[in-house]
């Protein structure tokens, strides 16, 4: 497998172009990436002094237009989720420009057009990863609890996507993050015993109606935030020879602010700096993806609250999956090539 090419490297980088959008079909945008899904290489075609040049990146995985939740969940995501239920710590991101599919991977689809069933053809990464961890957990020997949390981080504030106040403002609290031995504890965090997989969907369900109510309600610009999903899983099982073995695996799903404003190198945007929304946590997070990946001495984790937050779950014995999304028209080219550079670097 890839993810165990380069010993002690945990970083795996998957590449996913979306297809064109309906309006992008009707306005015939031109299309300037091709994806070669076996080569797992993405090429961007750029008009350079009037000839068509183009740049090809290399990836632990790449997905087509053409490729479903389905084939990406499985080629991709299924065996990191076999890693927590080891009881290992695991984290999964999806990076890239605001509109390039960073939601409808995580989450999925629109979930009132589906068929009704649990798994319909257009759920993400997060449903997907709860129906199999419970066909996991049903089929063993085990008793076990699994738990999720659900919070947003927006210019370095946190808050949880699924507390429900009485009045709103208690329900919008900022939250604050504690350190203690065994790593970092956001203060009253809502921890929701799920007891199976079509529980999730009410979770999802009410982390997005808060978020589109603290768009309006607080003003706050959703492309900014970046979501974190948990997923903590108990299990005690009892071994062959009568010893009890506890196992606690941790899922980290997170949904990144869009890349928009973070430029090409990880260097600050001019405008971005400008209107003053640089993300902290967005910068801090390519540093320290590119400190785990050269193994340098120094992780700068405490230099934001995502990384202060994903600590254990980010190096070591972890594994960390990135899914850089993009979109395939002439339009967002730039900010394309930004996503292919970042994306590359992290490898
Ligand atoms: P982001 O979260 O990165 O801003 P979204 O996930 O909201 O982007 O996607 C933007 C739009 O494109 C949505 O309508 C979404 O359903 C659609 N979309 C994104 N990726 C895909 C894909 N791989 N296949 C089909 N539709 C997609
Ligand atoms: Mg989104």
């Amino acid at each position: 497998m890839s993810r165990h090419a380069q010993p002690g490297v945990n970083v795996q980088v998957i590449l996913r172009c979306r297809p064109a959008n309906a309006e992008e079909v009707a306005t015939r945008a031109p299309q300037v990436v091709t994806v070669a899904e076996a080569a797992k290489e993405v090429t961007l075609y750029q008009n350079v002094g009037g000839k068509q040049l183009g740049r090809s990146f290399h990836f632990d995985k790449a997905f087509g237009p053409e490729s479903g939740q389905e084939k990406l969940y499985s080629q991709a995501i299924a065996p990191i989720v076999e890693e927590v239920l080891e009881g290992f710590n695991c984290t999964i991101f999806a990076y890239g420009q605001t509109g390039t599919g960073k939601t409808y991977t995580m989450e999925g689809g629109d979930r009132n057009s589906t068929d009704g069933s649990n798994l319909s053809e257009v759920a993400g990464v997060i449903p997907r990863a709860i129906s199999q961890i419970f066909n996991h957990l049903d089929g063993i020997n085990s008793e076990y609890t699994v738990k999720c949390s659900f919070l947003e981080l927006y210019n370095e504030e946190t808050t949880d996507l699924l507390a429900v106040g009485e009045a709103s403002k208690a329900a919008f609290q900022k939250l604050r993050m504690l350190e203690d031995k065994s790593g970092v504890v956001v203060q009253g965090l809502e921890e929701i015993i799920v007891k199976n997989s079509t529980d999730i969907y009410t979770l999802l369900d009410r982390g997005s109606a808060k978020r589109k109510t603290a768009e309006t309600l607080l003003n706050k610009q959703s492309s900014r935030s970046h979501s974190v999903f948990c997923i903590t899983v108990h299990m005690r099982e009892i071994a062959p020879d009568g010893e009890e073995v506890i196992k606690i695996g941790k899922l980290y799903l997170v949904d990144l602010a869009g890349s928009e404003n973070v430029g090409r190198s990880g260097a600050v945007d001019m405008r971005a700096k400008e209107a003053g929304v640089i993300n902290k946590s967005l910068l801090t997070l390519g540093r320290v993806i590119t400190a785990l990946v050269e193994q340098s001495g120094h992780i700068p984790y405490r230099d934001s609250k995502l990384t202060r937050l994903l600590r254990d779950s980010l190096g070591g014995r972890t594994k960390t999956c990135i899914i850089a999304t993009i979109a395939p028209t002439v339009q967002c080219q730039e900010e394309t090539l930004s996503t292919l550079d970042y994306a590359h670097r992290a490898k």
